[in-house]
């Protein structure tokens, strides 16, 4: 059973609570991503599974067993580090053997584990260079396949596309997802790319100062993010979270006021639980406006300031009062600077969060 579990795991620098009380469950075959920006604990967390950090406090269980108190390789993990630690003067065929040798194995199955990671990996053609003589990309499918030629419980990567430009970066998302869906293993890889968390995780921890936001998959943590930081870290460009306060119902339709404009949204079962008067923050990503051609009861009018051309789209920002809201409107829109928006939020597309910053309803 090839499966971690993180139960109350914290980590104390000193004063500083880097890892602060996680659980987290990766079951046989999953592939999870610990996903945050600088500096809120995902490698350390990381570090904690493979055993070359020491938990301060919680249990850190693979395949069943807690490890707390094992070395990292009794705890038969494999890990992936950002700089792939090839020996240069070993060629592939020998970069990939190498993790086998202490393995007592005969020079027959030696040999016949190299050819077949080779071959998942593609590098058949390239066992007998050295790394000094490879591409980026392949290279760091020797660093992937060091890790798998083995029989490791789990597989840890860090930042394991970080230094691949951005071409070979969406090519080994891809190849690595596939290699890992055919392993059976649980999976951990620390990023700080939201894309890399959207295609490759089956799901992704948000973390902040030490702890996870939310865990879910990547549909449900883009559409039903549980708070303001997870929804404006998430999605490019950025949700705008718009301030309001919220008036009341009329009509089977709830009311805000925001920056001096009345917006009427069909937000029926979430406003229920509002009183009139609450503050709330309305969260709308750029890709979830229509454009109304005059203003209405469900739009919100702005004008356009900076436009951003991004291929296809356009980043267009628009101005309310003093407020930058972002929106993104396909390229044959033609939108001009100083023209005025009725931006309608699509149906359902409207997150609602609280004082507290929380997600409310569904
Ligand atoms: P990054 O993406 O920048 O690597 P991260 O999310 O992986 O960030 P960590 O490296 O886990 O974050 O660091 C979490 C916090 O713990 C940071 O404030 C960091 O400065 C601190 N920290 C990490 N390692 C140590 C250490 N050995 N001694 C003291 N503080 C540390």
């Amino acid at each position: 059973m090839s499966t971690i579990s993180l139960k109350g795991v914290t980590k104390l620098f000193g004063n500083l609570r880097a890892v602060d009380n996680v659980d987290l469950d990766v079951a046989a075959g999953e592939v999870v991503c610990l996903l945050g920006p600088s500096g809120c604990g995902k490698t350390t967390t990381l570090r904690m599974i493979a055993g070359l950090e020491s938990a301060s406090a919680g249990d850190v269980v693979i395949a069943g067993r807690r490890v707390n108190e094992l070395s990292p390789s009794e705890r038969n993990i494999a890990m992936v580090f950002q700089f792939y630690a090839l020996y240069p003067s070993l060629t592939v065929r020998e970069n990939l053997a190498f993790p086998l040798l202490a393995e007592k194995l005969s020079r027959t199955e030696i040999d016949r584990r190299v050819v077949e990671v080779a071959r998942t990996l593609e590098l058949t053609d390239v066992l007998d260079r050295i790394p000094g003589r490879l591409a980026e990309g392949e290279k760091q499918r020797v660093a992937v396949g060091r890790a798998i030629v083995r029989d490791p419980n789990c597989f840890l990567f860090d930042e394991p596309l970080s230094r691949l430009d951005v071409e070979l970066r969406q090519q080994m998302r891809g190849k690595i997802k596939a290699v890992l869906g055919g392993l059976s293993k649980a999976t951990v890889i620390v990023t700080h790319d939201q894309l890399e968390a959207l295609t490759m995780a089956d799901r992704i921890a948000v973390m902040q100062g030490g702890r996870i936001e939310q865990v879910a998959s990547p549909h449900e943590i883009f559409t039903r993010p549980v708070n303001l930081f997870v929804a404006s870290f998430i999605g490019t460009p950025q949700m705008n979270l718009l301030e309001a306060h919220f008036l009341g119902r009329e009509n089977g339709l709830a009311r805000f006021r925001t920056a001096e404009q009345e917006l009427r949204l069909p937000l029926n079962g979430l406003a229920e639980r509002l009183q009139p008067g609450a503050p709330v923050t309305l969260g709308i990503r750029p890709r979830a406006f229509d454009l109304a051609s005059e203003p209405e009861l469900d739009t919100l009018s702005a004008e356009a300031d900076l436009i951003e051309p991004m291929g296809a789209e356009t980043l267009v920002h628009a101005v309310d009062g003093k407020r930058d809201i972002r929106v993104v409107v396909p390229r044959r829109l033609r939108i001009g600077q100083g023209s005025v928006l009725h931006l309608r939020p699509k149906l359902g597309q409207v997150h609602l969060f609280g004082e507290d910053g929380r997600r409310i309803g569904a």
